[in-house]
C-alpha cells in the first residue's frame, strides 16, 4: 500500500439518494422521488477494495436514508465489523414510529455490528418525521450496547426544535454538547463500558436544496469578511477533503459528504463500476484543485481568485462555513472555469506544501497530520501540533 498525502481515514457510504423525507435544508438533495441505491454486489466490491487499499478507521453509512437498504445494510455492517473497523449510521429514525418496531430494528443494528447511532432531528425533519419516533429510537438505543448515540440538530434563528429544547425534553445528565458557543468542537471522550451520548448542535447551512428552499430569515447571519478570514487562517486546509471521502449512491468515489458532489466536475473522481478504488483515490490525491481545497481551504482559494481574477468569478452571497464557500467554488461554472484557467499559479505552493507534509509527517510514519499553516505570501509551515478544535466546523 503506497503513501498518499490525501489518504481517506474514514469513508461515508451514501447508500441511497432515496429518503422517506425531503427536508428543505438537505445538503444531499435526497427525497422519496430519488432512487439511486448501491446494490450488495457494489458494496461488497467497494468495501473489499477499501479494506485492501486504504487504512480506514471508520465506515459511516448515510444517505438518503440507509435503513431503506434493509438486509443489504446489515450485511455491509457485518462485513465492516469483521475487518475490525468502527461503524456509524446516520438516520432520520422513520423506522421508530412505534416502540416495538424501534426495538426490533435497533436489535438488528446492534447484532449487525453498529457502533454509533446518529439520529438527525430538527425543524426541517419534523415536517416528515415525528419527534416521538426520534424519542423512541433515542431512548431505546440508550438501553443497548452502542458505543455512542448522537442526536444531530441543525438550528437557525427561527427554529422551534433547538438544542436547548432537545436537552430539556430528551436530556439525560450524561448528554454532552458537540460544539461550544464559539462553534469550536468539544472533545468528548467515551468512558469504558458506558454509551457516549452527544447532542450535535450545529447552525444550519445553506447548501444544495437549502440554497433555494430556505428563507434568508431561517439562516444564521453570514460571517463578516474578517470573521471568514479568521476561520480560514485558523482552520487552514479543509481537513475533510479526501481524508473523509465518500461513495455516492451511484457508486462514484467523491471527495466528501459536505454536500451532494456526485457528478461535480471537480469533486467526483469517477465510477467504481469501471475503475478500481485505488486508481480513483490516486487521481483524487493528485488532483490540483482538490489539493488547493485540502491544503489552502476554500476561503483562501476564494480570496486568491478575488485577487488574481476578480472579474472572472462570482461569490454572490454571504457565507457561514467552509462548505458554503466550497459549494459556490465548485458548483458555479464561472468559478470552475476561473479555477481551471488560473490553477497553474497554485502549482508551486501546492507542491511545496505536499513535500512539507511528506518530510514532516509521512516519511516518519505519521499518517494523520494537522492542516498546514499557509501564510499570506503562500509559504507553508507545519500546522499546530493538534488539529485546531474548530477544524470540526462541518458538524
Ligand atoms: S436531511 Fe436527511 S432525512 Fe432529510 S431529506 Fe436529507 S437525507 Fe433525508
Ligand atoms: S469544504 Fe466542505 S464541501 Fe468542500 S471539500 Fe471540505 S468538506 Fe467537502
Amino acid at each position: 500500500m503506497h503513501t498518499r498525502v490525501l489518504e481517506p481515514r474514514q469513508i461515508t457510504i451514501l447508500t441511497t439518494s432515496k429518503c422517506t423525507a425531503a427536508c428543505r435544508h438537505c445538503c444531499m438533495n435526497s427525497s422519496p422521488e430519488r432512487s439511486d441505491t448501491l446494490t450488495w454486489e457494489q458494496l461488497e466490491k467497494i468495501l473489499s477494495q477499501a479494506f485492501t487499499d486504504l487504512r480506514l478507521k471508520l465506515v459511516i453509512f448515510a444517505g438518503g436514508e440507509p435503513m431503506l437498504l434493509g438486509n443489504t445494510l446489515y450485511k455491509a455492517l457485518r462485513m465492516v465489523k469483521s475487518h475490525g473497523l468502527a461503524t456509524r449510521m446516520v438516520t432520520n429514525a422513520y423506522w421508530a414510529s412505534s416502540r416495538e418496531h424501534a426495538q426490533l430494528k435497533l436489535r438488528e443494528l446492534e447484532q449487525a455490528g453498529l457502533d454509533e447511532l446518529n439520529i438527525s432531528s430538527d425543524d426541517y425533519h419534523l415536517d416528515f418525521i415525528k419527534l416521538d419516533a426520534v424519542r423512541n429510537a433515542y431512548e431505546l438505543a440508550l438501553t443497548m450496547n452502542f458505543s455512542a448515540v448522537v442526536l444531530a440538530n441543525c438550528f437557525g434563528p427561527e427554529s422551534h426544535l433547538t438544542p436547548e429544547r432537545i436537552r430539556r425534553e430528551f436530556g439525560t445528565a450524561d448528554m454532552k454538547l458537540r460544539f461550544d458557543d464559539d462553534g469550536a468542537t468539544i472533545e468528548n471522550h467515551k468512558q469504558k463500558g458506558k454509551t457516549l451520548v452527544v447532542l450535535s448542535n450545529s447552525p444550519v447551512q445553506s447548501l444544495a436544496r437549502g440554497c433555494t428552499e430556505m428563507k434568508p430569515s431561517e439562516l444564521p447571519a453570514a460571517l463578516t469578511d474578517s470573521e471568514l478570514d479568521r476561520i480560514g487562517d485558523l482552520v487552514g486546509g479543509c481537513p475533510w477533503a479526501i481524508r473523509s471521502a465518500a461513495i455516492s449512491a451511484k457508486g462514484h468515489f467523491v471527495a466528501c459528504c459536505g454536500f451532494e458532489v456526485e457528478d461535480n466536475p471537480i469533486l467526483d473522481y469517477g465510477s467504481l463500476d469501471t475503475h478500481p478504488l485505488a486508481e480513483l483515490v490516486d487521481k483524487a490525491d493528485n488532483d490540483l484543485v482538490t489539493n488547493m481545497i485540502a491544503i489552502l481551504g476554500p476561503i483562501k482559494v476564494m480570496r486568491l481568485l478575488q485577487r488574481i481574477c476578480p472579474d472572472e468569478i462570482s461569490f454572490p452571497r454571504g457565507y457561514r462555513s467552509y462548505c458554503e464557500v466550497c459549494f459556490d467554488l465548485v458548483s458555479l461554472k464561472q468559478n470552475r472555469d476561473a479555477l481551471y484557467r488560473h490553477m497553474d499559479e497554485f502549482v508551486e505552493v501546492i507542491l511545496a506544501a505536499r513535500n512539507l507534509v511528506k518530510q514532516t509527517y509521512l516519511d516518519k510514519g505519521v499518517r494523520e497530520y494537522p492542516p498546514l499553516r499557509i501564510t499570506a505570501d503562500l509559504s507553508a509551515s507545519p500546522g499546530p501540533s493538534k488539529t485546531t478544535p474548530i477544524a470540526d466546523w462541518r458538524g
